[in-house]
């Protein structure tokens, strides 16, 4: 590449606001006090809190500068597996900031908020329809939160018929917050092999699937980034025995339109609004993981729900007395769930478009470098491809020298040393919001960066070159983090 996407020309040193700050300098001037000053009890005298006195224009550039450290989808591509890091259209936060919503308070009486409910009610349709599931709830924050909810209301099915259960089946290609979920729960998570194509085999469940497993946790797609083909299958032998079919839809993006879920036998499912459904993340924000479940778990349940009554008035019901109880404070971040709707309203049928795009990029990118980094399982995969630097290794050069190496020609990192059962593994996911001359560049960028290995593989090795800060002590930091700056 002769040009570099970036430059440091104009990234400042930034020091703490304390250091900054000069006594009695402010952001503003108030008019000279015209009453006598109160009286402060003597405890409080001289014990306000330590803030740094501050002009206007130095906390305007202050944090300005600290937002130009960051990158996210908003600055570049950030082809984090298993993240689906991709653009949010903003007016889908435009909706979520529309006064009505934003200032709704949740303790308002449900006459009050009818439009609320009313969006929550369309919105669980939706996923419904997109997932083929019969019903769910929109009360977990998060991907993780909606596995433990689902776990739990798989608990209580099998409570619920006096048949205890104490294993559950999770494969060694699941998310790894899959085994902690049902952990929680109380049940053994027992490791089910992927096969050599990177997928489960059926005779695997047979072999591990008896009347004391309460069922099986698949992610689909899996971490690998391929669809679970046998999954018909696999329900029919869990369901046999009397289990149920836990899926990880946090993917769904691959899927949109192109699988009812349903159809693959599965009983619940989770899905994460904050990846698929435009809410940006990665920063700690609020996300939404609801759950959707088959017509017999839907007692089960979460309350409240919002329900319909005979005039066609909506309000949230805690009458559902096989409900696992509350998952979260009220119903959920409603504010993920409007951005949500509105941006499954405004996509309508080009979301399988969407799934579609992600589907290629992927390909399109497994196809044009896996002459230059190592593809393990080489066949067609879904929304994300997964390399490794086995081909890298004789060099000296390693997985997380050529992502740091990516920060230097301007992209985020992808996935690296995830998922476990790849060594080495580097994971992909362009998703479809990306252009192909960007997808281009990425292409290029890491294809320039193999030919650094073999020539100047000393380049690699202590990158990045070109960012706010060279190669960090990642270990040092997570052992005695400096959070002074
Ligand atoms: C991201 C992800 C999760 C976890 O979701 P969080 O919202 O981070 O808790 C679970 N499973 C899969 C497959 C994922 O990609």
């Amino acid at each position: 590449m002769k040009e570099r996407t970036g430059t440091t020309g104009l990234v400042f040193n930034e020091p703490l606001l304390w250091e900054m700050g000069r006594t009695g300098r402010s952001g503003m001037s108030p008019p000279p006090r015209d009453v006598e000053p109160a009286e402060v009890c003597e405890e409080l005298q001289g014990k306000g809190p330590d803030f740094p006195d501050l002009s206007e224009p130095e906390v305007v550039r202050h944090y300005t500068r600290l937002s130009q450290w960051n990158f996210g989808v908003d600055s570049g591509m950030y082809p984090l597996g298993s993240c689906t890091m991709k653009y949010n259209p903003k007016t889908n936060e435009r909706q979520a900031a529309r006064k009505g919503f934003a200032s709704a308070h949740p303790l308002l009486p449900d006459e009050l908020s009818q439009g609320a409910l009313r969006l929550m009610a369309e919105l669980e349709r939706c996923l419904a329809q997109i997932t083929g599931m019969d019903a769910g709830t929109l009360q977990p924050a998060a991907g993780a939160q909606g596995e433990l909810t689902g776990m739990l209301i798989i608990h209580r099915w099998f409570e619920n018929r006096d048949d205890r259960r104490t294993k559950i089946i999770v494969p060694d290609t699941a998310h790894g917050t899959n085994p902690a979920s049902a952990a929680l729960c109380g049940f053994r998570a027992l490791a089910a092999r992927s096969g050599p194509h990177g997928i489960l085999l059926p005779e695997t469940i047979e072999e591990l699937m008896d009347d004391e497993t309460a069922g099986v946790m698949v992610t689909n797609p899996n971490t690998l980034g391929l669809f679970e083909e046998n999954m018909e299958e696999i329900s029919r032998i869990v369901h046999e025995r009397g289990g149920l079919v836990y899926c990880d839809g946090a993917n769904m993006n691959a899927l949109m339109g192109l699988v009812d879920m349903a159809s693959t036998g599965i009983d619940i499912l989770h899905l994460n609004l904050h990846k698929t459904f435009s809410t940006p993340h990665g920063g700690g924000g609020p996300g939404s993981g609801p759950v959707m479940v088959r017509k017999e778990l839907e007692p089960f349940l979460p309350v409240p729900r919002v329900v319909e009554d005979e005039s066609g008035a909506l309000r949230l019901s805690e009458n559902h007395p096989l409900s696992i109880g509350k998952v979260h404070t009220f119903y959920g971040n409603f504010g993920v769930m409007v951005k949500a709707l509105s941006y499954i309203l405004s996509m309508g049928p080009n979301l399988k478009r969407a799934s579609e795009l992600a589907v290629l990029n992927a390909n399109y990118i497994k196809e044009l470098l896996k002459d230059t980094y190592h593809l393990p399982y080489d066949r067609t995969c879904m929304h994300e491809c997964v390399f490794t630097d086995a081909l890298q290794q004789s060099y000296g050069v390693t997985t997380l020298d050529i992502s740091k190496r990516l920060m230097d020609y301007g992209f985020h990192p992808p996935t690296i040393y995830f998922p476990l059962v790849v060594k080495g593994a580097l994971m992909i996911e362009p998703t479809e919001t990306e252009s192909k001359e960007t997808i281009d560049t990425f292409i290029e960028s890491m294809r320039s960066i193999a030919r650094e290995a073999r020539e100047e593989p000393d380049l690699l090795l202590n990158a990045p070159h070109y960012c706010k800060t060279e190669r960090l002590d990642e270990t040092g930091a997570a052992r005695k983090p400096c959070l002074a700056g």
